[in-house]
C-alpha cells in the first residue's frame, strides 16, 4: 500500500467565505473529511496551513478508498494527490519529478508548464528559475513533450516549502459547501427517485439532514421500509448520519378513505403527512422541511395541490427539484448511486390508496370541509402515530 502520493491538497471555493465565515467553512470542511476517512485503511490528518486544507499520510493507505471518501465530502470541489519530498537539492528534484512524469502521464504528446511556487525564501532559486529550469530538463526527457504557458494540458505545480511537494492532476469533489454550516432540516423520504435526491441537493448546500418516512404496515411491507433505511445510508454517504423516524400511518390513511371523498385521499393525506413531519422537524431542531416534488409530475404536483398541500405548513418546505424533469432527477440519482435501489419495485403507502381519479385542481377549502370529517379521530391518531414512531439513526457503512 505505499503510495507515491503522500498529501491531498484539498480544493475549495472561496467566493461565499470571505472573513469571519472562513474559519466556520474550513473547520466544518475539515471535520466532514476527517469523518468521510474515518473507515479508509490508513493514517490521515487533516490540517488547515496558510489558508489551505490538506489531507497527509505517511504514505501507507488505500488510495482508492481515500479518493472514494474525499470524493463524497461537500464543500470540495477538487483535491490533488502531491507527491512530497525531503529537499536534496534541485537535481535530485528535476530527477524526481520526470520520473512522476513517466509515470502518470504514458502518453508524452502532451503541452505542459512548470508552476513554481517558493514559499522558502532561502531556496537558492526563485520561482521564475525553477520554471524554466525544470520546464527545460522535462523537455530534455521527453522531446514529444511542449511547452504552452497559455493554455497547457498539464499543468506541473511544484511547491516549496520546508519540504517540497509537486502534484498536476485534480480530482472532482462534489462542490458545494460543508455539511455543518448551515442548519438541519427534515426531508419526507420515499422510496422513490425523487426524495433521495432531494435530500442530497439540500446537503450539498450545508444542510444536515434528519428524514421521515411513512409506512402503513400490513398494506406496505418490511421489505419496502427496508429499501428507504437503504436510500438514507446511500445519501448519508454525502449528508452524514441521518435519524430516520419511521411513522406508522395506516390508522390514519384508513381514517381518511373511510370517510373522506377519495379523488381527495391523496391531497388529505399529503397534508397529514407534512404535519407530522413538521412535529418530529420542529422536535429536532430544524428550520424547514424537504420534499422531492416537481410542479406537473402527478396530480398531488400541481400547482393547486402544492398550494394545498404547503397550506399546512408553518416552516419553510424546500422543494430542489421543482423545475426539474424526471429525466433530469435520474441523472442525479444514478451519480450519486441511489437509482438501483429507488427502482425496486416494492409497495409506497401513496399508491395503495390511491384514487383512480384524483383532484387535480383541489380547492383548499373544499379540502378543509372535507378533513372536518375526521374531527373526532384525528387528533387521537396524530398522536398515536406519533407515539409510536420508531426513530432508526442511519450511518453509512
Ligand atoms: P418520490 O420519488 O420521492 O417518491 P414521487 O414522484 O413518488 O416522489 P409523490 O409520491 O407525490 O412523488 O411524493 C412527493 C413527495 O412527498 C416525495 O418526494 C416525498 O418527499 C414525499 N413523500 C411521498 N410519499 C412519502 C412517504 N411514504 N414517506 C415520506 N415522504 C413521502
Ligand atoms: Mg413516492
Amino acid at each position: 500500500m505505499n503510495n507515491m502520493y503522500k498529501v491531498f491538497l484539498i480544493k475549495y471555493a472561496e467566493i461565499a467565505i470571505k472573513g469571519k465565515n472562513r474559519y466556520v467553512f474550513e473547520d466544518a470542511l475539515v471535520r466532514q473529511i476527517k469523518y468521510a476517512l474515518r473507515h479508509v485503511d490508513g493514517k490521515f490528518s487533516v490540517i488547515k496551513q496558510q489558508g489551505r486544507v490538506f489531507v497527509e499520510t505517511d504514505g501507507d493507505y488505500d488510495y482508492d478508498e481515500a479518493v472514494e471518501a474525499l470524493s463524497h465530502v461537500f464543500g470540495i470541489t477538487g483535491f490533488c494527490p502531491c507527491v512530497k519530498v525531503e529537499d536534496q537539492g534541485f537535481d535530485k528534484l528535476a530527477e524526481d519529478v520526470i520520473a512522476y512524469v513517466d509515470k502518470v502521464y504514458p502518453d508524452k504528446n502532451k503541452t505542459f508548464k512548470v508552476k513554481a511556487r517558493r514559499a522558502r525564501k532561502n531556496y537558492p532559486m526563485d520561482s521564475m528559475e525553477i520554471n524554466a529550469e525544470l520546464g527545460g530538463k522535462i523537455l530534455d526527457a521527453f522531446p514529444e513533450m511542449s511547452v504552452d504557458v497559455h493554455n497547457p494540458e498539464i499543468v506541473l505545480n511544484v511547491e516549496i516549502r520546508e519540504e517540497i511537494s509537486y502534484y498536476s492532476e485534480e480530482i472532482a469533489g462534489p462542490g458545494g459547501m460543508p455539511v455543518g454550516t448551515a442548519g438541519d432540516a427534515m426531508l419526507l423520504l420515499s422510496g422513490g427517485i425523487d426524495s433521495p435526491v432531494a435530500g442530497y441537493m439540500i446537503s450539498k448546500r450545508g444542510v444536515g439532514i434528519k428524514a421521515t418516512y411513512f409506512h402503513a404496515p400490513p398494506y406496505t411491507s418490511e421489505r419496502a421500509k427496508q429499501k428507504v433505511v437503504d436510500l438514507a445510508k446511500e445519501i448519508s454517504i454525502y449528508t452524514g448520519p441521518i435519524d430516520l423516524h419511521v411513522v406508522n400511518f395506516t390508522d390514519i390513511q384508513l381514517a381518511i378513505y373511510e370517510k373522506c371523498p377519495h379523488e381527495e385521499l391523496t391531497i388529505i393525506m399529503r397534508r397529514y403527512m407534512m404535519k407530522i413531519a413538521e412535529h418530529f422537524a420542529r422536535e429536532d431542531g430544524c428550520l424547514g422541511l424537504i420534499t422531492g416534488e416537481s410542479i406537473g409530475q402527478v396530480a398531488s404536483q400541481t400547482m393547486q395541490s402544492l398550494a394545498a398541500t404547503n397550506e399546512v405548513c408553518t416552516m419553510p418546505v424546500y422543494r430542489p427539484l421543482i423545475g426539474m424533469d424526471k429525466q433530469e432527477i435520474v441523472k442525479i440519482s444514478e451519480k450519486i448511486g441511489t437509482y438501483e435501489t429507488s427502482i425496486l419495485p416494492f409497495e409506497d403507502c401513496c399508491t395503495i390508496f390511491v384514487a383512480k381519479h384524483p383532484v387535480t385542481k383541489p380547492n383548499i377549502n373544499i379540502i378543509k370541509k372535507s378533513e372536518t370529517k375526521l374531527a373526532d379521530v384525528i387528533d387521537d391518531l396524530m398522536e398515536e402515530a406519533i407515539n409510536t414512531t420508531e426513530t432508526i439513526h442511519v450511518v453509512a457503512d
